[in-house]
């Protein structure tokens, strides 16, 4: 099937450190996974691992059915992976405009890189208003808004996200994950969703994978989790 994420017995860490161990879950196409869990445990790390920045030291990581260990980079891209890191990589020193134009910059196909562009100004009305400020005179919002239409320049399948919501208004969070549902249910889009935000995230997605020092406690539906006190205290604490 198109767009399904499978990670499986992942394990991964810095050197000889372990952080992730045994990994397993899945991400059907078109649906969010929101990764949830206390600092520490492993959240960004597992990111980083699918992305391609980190070599797992064993398992198997499947995008469409293909093995995505020891792909690189820039080849990732190329078969529909983009990752928002935390911290947004918004360059300050750039305009919104030129800021897109690098999310396009490896595109050959320079006509739909243009119309992608146009389409996240769609989604975004006030990047368009933003189009020549520079990165550093952004809203916070605004610029978490840029890195994900930056990466959506891309025409990604899968999108890695990391925090979005991290310093945001409750309000900006809000808009930013009614989006994130509108592009699974429009374009088929699969997201992996790091969050501490735990209630919003679990607003939006489908599925809560929770994980503590490395590994994944439980993997539910979003709404199980949500509504049962049991599972909600045991595992995400409130
Ligand atoms: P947070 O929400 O605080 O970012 P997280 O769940 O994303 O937490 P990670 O950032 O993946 O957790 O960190 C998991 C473990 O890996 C932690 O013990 C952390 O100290 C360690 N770690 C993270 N980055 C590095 C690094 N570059 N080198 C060595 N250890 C690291």
């Amino acid at each position: 099937m198109t767009g399904v994420l499978e990670v499986e017995a992942v394990s991964a860490g810095y050197g000889p450190v372990p952080v992730l161990r045994d990994v397993t879950f899945a991400v059907p196409a078109g649906t969010i996974a929101a990764v949830l869990g206390a600092n520490g445990a492993g959240k960004t790390t597992l990111l980083r691992t699918l992305s391609g920045l980190l070599r797992p030291a064993g398992g198997r990581v499947r995008f469409d059915g293909a093995d995505l260990r020891g792909v690189r980079v820039e080849r990732l891209v190329r078969r529909g992976l983009a990752h928002v890191p935390e911290g947004r990589g918004v360059v300050a020193e750039l305009t919104v405009e030129e800021n897109l134009r690098l999310g396009g910059l490896w595109r050959s196909d320079r006509a739909d890189a243009r119309r992608a562009q146009d389409e996240v100004y769609e989604l975004f009305p006030a990047l368009a208003r933003r189009r020549r400020h520079a990165g550093h005179q952004l809203s916070g919002g605004e610029r978490q808004m840029l890195a994900l239409g930056r990466a959506l320049i891309a025409r990604p399948r899968l999108l890695l996200l990391d925090e979005p919501s991290l310093g945001l208004a409750p309000k900006v969070t809000a808009q930013i994950m009614a989006l994130l549902r509108r592009l699974c249910d429009d374009r088929g889009l699969t997201v992996l969703l790091v969050e501490q935000n735990v209630r919003s995230a679990l607003s939006v997605a489908d599925q809560g994978v929770v994980m503590s020092l490395g590994r994944v406690v439980t993997a539910a539906p979003a709404a199980r989790l949500r509504d049962d006190d049991q599972l909600r205290h045991a595992y995400l604490g409130f």
